[in-house]
């Protein structure tokens, strides 16, 4: 499980883990927040109404769900119990509420926090993205520090990593998995 600020690249670590990882899948979660121009309903996520989203709420189909800036999101339980039970590694990418929810539900999982290497890095890298207004931008940055020191102090994350370079961050990850999955 890969959680972290917007703008940290965590995405970018998950498509390169995704692909590195031969038994690994992507948890695709659901959300209410709207699509973004590039996007493909049912890749990165599945975009549903706030009415699906409680719908599955009260049938108790999330492993976890949270809100962030005002959207709903969450982890349908199916793919996850699925890909577990075939022995392989579910990969997602959550925000840090569904993390501590994750850590409680499920102990054994592995929790890496990513790290931007400083704040001003964050800033240009949100400002880059074309997907999104100035304003939604800001709101996204003004979570970070909240994020971050939630995640630092919360207990719930194993592992923070610095996300400098790819390829690096990416190496480390994998070294994690690998030691994780020799000991349990
Ligand atoms: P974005 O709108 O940029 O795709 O995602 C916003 C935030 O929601 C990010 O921190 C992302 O990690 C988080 N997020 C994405 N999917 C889920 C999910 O299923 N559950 C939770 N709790 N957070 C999610």
């Amino acid at each position: 499980m890969v959680s972290g600020p917007s703008g940290t690249g965590k995405t970018s670590i998950c498509d390169e883990l995704l692909r590195r990882i031969p038994n690994s899948r992507w948890s695709v979660s659901v959300t209410t927040r709207p699509i973004r121009g590039h996007e493909i309903d049912g890749e990165a996520y599945h975009f549903i109404t706030r009415e699906e989203f409680d719908r599955m709420v009260a049938r108790d189909e999330l492993l976890e769900h949270a809100e962030y800036l005002g959207q709903c999101y969450g982890t349908p339980r199916e793919l996850v119990d699925k890909t577990v039970a075939a022995g392989e590694i579910v990969i997602m990418e959550i925000d840090v509420q569904g993390g501590a929810q994750v850590a409680q539900r499920v102990p054994d999982s592995i929790r890496v926090f990513i790290l931007p290497p400083t704040m001003d890095t964050l800033q240009a890298r949100l400002e880059g993205r074309q997907t999104e207004s100035e304003a939604l931008q800001r709101k996204r940055l003004a979570e970070a520090d909240g994020e971050i020191g939630f995640a630092i102090n919360s207990g719930y994350y194993q592992y923070f990593i610095t996300n400098d370079i790819l390829k690096d961050s990416v190496n480390r990850i994998m070294e994690i998995i690998e030691q994780e999955t020799k000991t349990t």
